[in-house]
């Protein structure tokens, strides 16, 4: 049980050690985001506990970050070892950890060159400087005329440029002025990529192979094929942001290989490091990558041996533990039970997903509170997860959850769901 250290100014003799916490951040934190009432404290494999010591299944996983699990004692062994050796030279110098890591990223992923960062923003950010830096060298686009093609709905961070793409108003509301350079059209959409592909100032078509924070949209089978041919043909570099399917999540290495597409431009984040470190790279080819020159680009932290050291040994644990397959099994259960589930109630609507990335869609206005209502009652009985616009229930547990554990979690969604009353 966590004790709360230093007197809370806010706390009251009668608020739980919860609440208290709660109060703590929402007296001197940023209001930016709305947390569910829940204060966690400890993690381990598919579990985090609360202050008061309650115990839940994670369905969130840090939006995909922990699919190696909470703590994983391989990452923090190879986290505590490169702590107590050298955590930061920047890149004013040669270390003897980032080629290491370029070289396992690289041949990993099947690529010639790795860029790394720090958040899955700072990678999108890389990829849009290089699609415009290839657009203009290598295309011959005139200056400042480049133009990326994004998507509705999309999600690639939230620094002022990639909110500039965006569709969603509680995302880009009263942040202008935005950046140019960006022409929109909807996902999933054949003919409307093909016709803005005709404009030759195209230099990068930037989607997610899954869109996981609009809600676990997927596009038809073929479109992501199709986007990299007409990419090819009209070249168009095909960047690819898997910082929220890649690295197993969806039961294939990458989600974008569900179709056999192999982006020109990979995005990754989040679990590169399992959780424990921010982590993120763009994965590229000589020709896009070489553009960049020195001082064209970096960051302090990018790239460190601390983030090599920990990167590395995240990526060989999904391999070692074949956590790839288990979401991909795991998932066939979870949706056999949401679809058995679907049967006995219409207060759901819909599962959808691949592998250990899935939502289930409410039956209820994307405005009520329904699925909020119904992700606390998750909570009571043992199991988080949060709803990612109005209506659609994310739900993606660590990639380490057995089929015994996947069973209890379907129980508790399947209890809930069947005893809530709006
Ligand atoms: N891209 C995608 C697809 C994401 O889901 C996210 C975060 O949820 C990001 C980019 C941004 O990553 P970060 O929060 O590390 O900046």
């Amino acid at each position: 049980m966590a004790t709360l250290g230093q007197a809370v100014d806010t706390a009251t003799e009668n608020m739980t050690l919860s609440q208290q916490y709660m109060a703590l951040e929402d007296r001197y934190g940023a209001h930016n985001y709305h947390p569910l009432p829940v204060v966690l404290s400890r993690g381990n494999g598919v579990y985090v506990w609360d202050v008061e010591g309650k115990k839940y299944f994670d369905f969130l996983s840090a939006y995909s970050a922990v699919n190696q699990g909470h703590c994983h004692p391989r990452i923090a062994h190879a986290m505590i070892e490169q702590i107590q050796t050298l955590t930061l030279t920047s890149r004013a110098f040669y270390n003897d950890k980032l080629g290491e890591c370029e070289r396992y990223l690289c041949e990993y992923f099947g690529y010639e060159k790795a860029l790394m960062m720090n958040s899955g923003a700072e990678a999108n950010e890389t990829a849009i400087k290089l699609a415009r830096k290839w657009g203009y060298e290598k295309k011959g686009i005139p200056a400042n005329q480049a133009v990326i093609i994004a998507v509705e709905k999309n999600f690639h961070g939230r620094t002022t440029t990639i909110i500039s793409a965006s569709t969603d108003k509680s995302a880009t509301k009263n942040f202008g002025p935005y950046m140019p350079g960006f022409q929109i059209i909807p996902y999933d959409d054949v003919p409307a990529l093909e016709t803005a592909l005709k404009n030759p100032n195209v230099c990068g078509l930037w989607i997610e192979p899954m869109q996981g924070e609009a809600g676990v949209y997927m596009p038809q089978e073929g479109y992501l094929h199709q986007a990299q041919t007409l990419c090819r043909k009209n070249n168009v570099i095909l960047m690819m942001d898997e910082v929220q399917t890649g690295i197993g999540r969806t039961g294939k290495l990458l989600a974008s290989h569900h179709e056999n597409v192999q982006p020109d431009l990979l995005i990754l984040g989040k679990a590169l490091s399992g959780g424990f470190y921010p982590v993120s790279a763009v994965l590229t080819n000589d020709e896009i990558m070489l553009t960049i020159k020195p001082g064209q680009h970096g960051s302090t932290f990018g790239g460190n041996p601390l983030a090599c050291a920990v990167t590395m040994t995240a990526l060989q644990v999904i391999k070692d533990e074949k956590l790839t397959e288990n979401a991909a099994a795991m998932g066939d259960i979870f949706r056999q039970r949401m679809r058995a589930l679907m049967k006995k109630t219409d207060l759901v609507t819909l599962v959808r997903g691949k592998g250990l990335l899935n939502a289930i869609v409410i039956n209820d206005s994307s405005e009520s509170e329904t699925a909020w209502n119904i992700c606390l009652q998750f909570a009571e009985n043992g199991l988080l997860a949060k709803p990612t616009h109005g209506n659609i229930i994310r739900l993606a547990p660590p990639l380490v959850i057995t089929s015994e554990q996947i069973h209890e979690c379907c129980d508790i969604i399947e209890k809930v769901i069947m005893n809530f009353k709006k």
